[in-house]
């Protein structure tokens, strides 16, 4: 069991111990929990959460789509996480939001639609998929589950229960030997990581699928985004099919946890030099910069705790 120390839950701090839900939580027998991942970071100026309104404001966004009443507004979820991360002596944090259903009766349809909790874990996380693979990029592959379809349960919404589909992708990467698995749409083209938003490079272009192709709208991937034509370069959201994928120059995943992780090999094809190709190391070196200072943070991403 790992040690969370302290946890802001239902509007207190307390211990790890003191912070339990019943076993007749809906969240545990239907899936009803949305979340958040977001990164703290030691900056030159103190610890920063990055882009903290935007991931609660997407926790917000993700809780109305399945009715789910957040019982804190905007204001105390930002204090509680900015606390949580100072009460753990954190510099640098992943810290992790959640609203859950609780025990609000046994069937599908909650009884009371008010019986919700609120939590906000925090630990210290290094590089999510290795600092190899942040390096020199990570073997991944297309897996043999596809992502939700779109109009079955919305991939937009960061629900625990889309996690299912993760778990099999992850699963089925690391059986065949490879750090991510990536996932097809129903329709065939490229779709996201278990947990990553995808960017290829081809002929000077960056191309990322467009929110409509089964993902979760990326706040890293809009972050990339937004610093890649910072340098006026040619960003374009567009279907991506599987073989382009293999032809790229470059293909690198964004997210939270994997931040801006090239990827070496798919499906066993070597991609590009095989390593960290320029763009995605430009791209990385701009990231990372937002935290050490020698990009300028122009847009109030860097939340201070
Ligand atoms: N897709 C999925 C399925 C994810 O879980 C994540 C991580 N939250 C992402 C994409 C990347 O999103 P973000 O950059 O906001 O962390």
């Amino acid at each position: 069991m790992v040690n969370y120390g302290k946890i802001w839950f239902n509007g207190e701090i307390r211990d790890e111990s003191e912070c339990t839900v019943s076993v007749a939580s809906h969240a545990l027998h239907y899936g009803t929990s949305v979340f958040e991942g977001i990164r703290g970071y030691k900056t030159p100026q103190g610890t920063a959460i990055f882009r903290l309104t935007d991931h609660l404001e997407r926790m917000y966004f993700s809780a109305s789509i399945y009715r789910m009443p957040v019982p804190y507004d905007l204001e105390t979820l930002h204090q509680a996480c900015r606390d949580t991360v100072r009460i753990n002596e954190l510099e640098s944090a992943y810290i992790r939001p959640i609203v859950l259903r609780g025990n609000c009766g046994i069937g599908v349809i909650p009884k009371d639609m008010n019986m919700v909790d609120t939590a906000i874990i925090t630990t210290a996380w290094g590089a999510y998929l290795g600092e190899d693979g942040l390096k020199n990029g990570i073997k991944a592959c297309i897996t043999s589950w596809n992502r939700l379809a779109p109009n079955t349960m919305p991939p937009g919404s960061k629900a625990g229960g889309n996690y299912l589909s993760s778990l099999l992708i992850g699963l089925e990467a690391r059986e065949r030997g490879c750090i991510e698995g990536i996932g097809l749409g129903v329709d065939g083209l490229l779709s996201e990581g278990a947990g990553e938003n995808i960017f290829i490079v081809e002929k000077e272009r960056i191309v990322t699928p467009p929110v409509s192709s089964s993902i979760l709208a990326g706040i890293t991937r809009d972050t990339v985004t937004t610093l890649a034509k910072e340098r006026g370069l040619e960003v374009v959201e567009q279907s991506i099919a599987r073989e382009q994928m293999y032809a790229a120059d470059e293909i690198f995943m964004t997210g939270t946890a994997a931040e801006v992780t090239p990827v070496s090999q798919l499906d066993h094809i070597v991609i590009g030099n095989g390593g960290c190709g320029p763009v995605t190391k430009q791209l990385q070196n701009d990231f990372f910069g937002l935290f050490n200072g020698s990009t300028k943070d122009r847009w109030g991403w860097l939340e201070y705790v």
